[in-house]
């Protein structure tokens, strides 16, 4: 089997302990060679510097970086702003992203949605920046409907998007199902799924109702099962994702995102466990 790209995602640390800790992360992962590497952006431009400053770190040690940009509550002038910082930093990539709207936000800016952003990138950049859109096989939470949803994906690949990064899943067919619906709408983008290691049950139990990503029943009960014995847990958690991600090489993924968490252990595991 062929094996496809693989790229992590990581947030960006807010003390000093956390860069030191997200470079030793960094230097345990480095060995599986990832495509890039992605940084997170806090809604409302809350990490704008720590985005920068992780991704400029990132390619100081040799990785390809991308950062994630989210426009909600910004106007374009801001916006234009970190585009040229970016630009000016010889970054190339970019995640971009609608982002959460923060409870009590009134001002919600000059950006809508993710496709306003897509365009206004183009708009001022042309082809410099590659460009990455959020995808999500089983819808995103805040969706009028499934078909409602499909439309706004391919709007945001129309828009100008050069490929997509889902939201996690346990469940490879919504991920196969919603390529073939995407596809049937005209999309050639690659869509690369994002795998999220499972390690502590109550924090992704958590997560997962936020994100709208379902635990299948079986596997939350199993999971619930193990109480406090987080041995048992990531256990579980490595078989599973092992083979959900070997599913999805086989019927040939272009890709493979792992969400980090800025912890190198399961994602090491896993990567080896595929044959990396
Ligand atoms: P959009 O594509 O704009 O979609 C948002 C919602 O609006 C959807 O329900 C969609 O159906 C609907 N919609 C879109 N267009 C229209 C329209 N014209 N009319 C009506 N409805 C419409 N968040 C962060 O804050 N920072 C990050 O770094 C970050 N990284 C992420 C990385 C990945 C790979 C993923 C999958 C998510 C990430 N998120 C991040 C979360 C993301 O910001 C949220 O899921 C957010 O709520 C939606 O962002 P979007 O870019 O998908 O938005």
């Amino acid at each position: 089997m062929s094996q496809p790209p693989i790229s992590f995602e990581f947030f960006p640390p807010k003390t000093a302990e956390g860069t030191e800790k997200l470079r030793i992360t960094r230097r345990q992962l480095a060995q599986f060679k990832p495509e890039y590497c992605s940084v997170t952006f806090g809604a409302g431009g809350t990490t704008q510097d720590g985005t920068l400053n992780a991704v400029l770190d990132i390619q100081s040690e040799g990785l390809a970086a991308a950062p994630h940009l989210s426009c909600i509550g910004s106007s374009r002038a801001s916006v234009a702003d970190i585009l040229q910082r970016y630009r000016d930093n010889g970054i190339r990539h970019i995640v971009a992203l609608r982002g959460d709207i923060p409870s009590g936000m009134v001002d919600v800016g000059e950006f809508r949605y993710a496709n306003e952003l897509v365009a206004f990138i183009r708009e001022q950049h042309g082809d410099w920046f590659q460009i990455e859109v959020a995808a999500y096989p089983e819808y995103h939470p805040q969706a009028q409907s499934a078909e409602a949803d499909l439309r706004a994906f391919v709007n945001k690949v129309n828009a100008g998007a050069d490929s997509a990064i889902t939201q996690y899943f346990f469940n490879a067919d919504a991920y196969f199902r919603f390529v073939d619906e995407v596809t049937a709408r005209g999309v050639k983008i690659p869509v690369v799924p994002g795998i999220m290691p499972i390690q502590n049950f109550s924090q992704l139990a958590r997560f997962s109702d936020m994100c709208g990503a379902e635990i299948p029943r079986w596997l939350k009960l199993r999971l619930q099962s193990f109480g406090d014995d987080s041995a048992s847990i990531r256990a579980l958690g490595l078989d599973f994702i092992t083979e959900l991600c070997d599913r999805l090489m086989q019927q040939g993924v272009p890709g493979l995102h792992f969400y980090t968490l800025n912890a190198a252990g399961a994602v090491s595991t896993i990567c080896q466990r595929l044959g990396r």
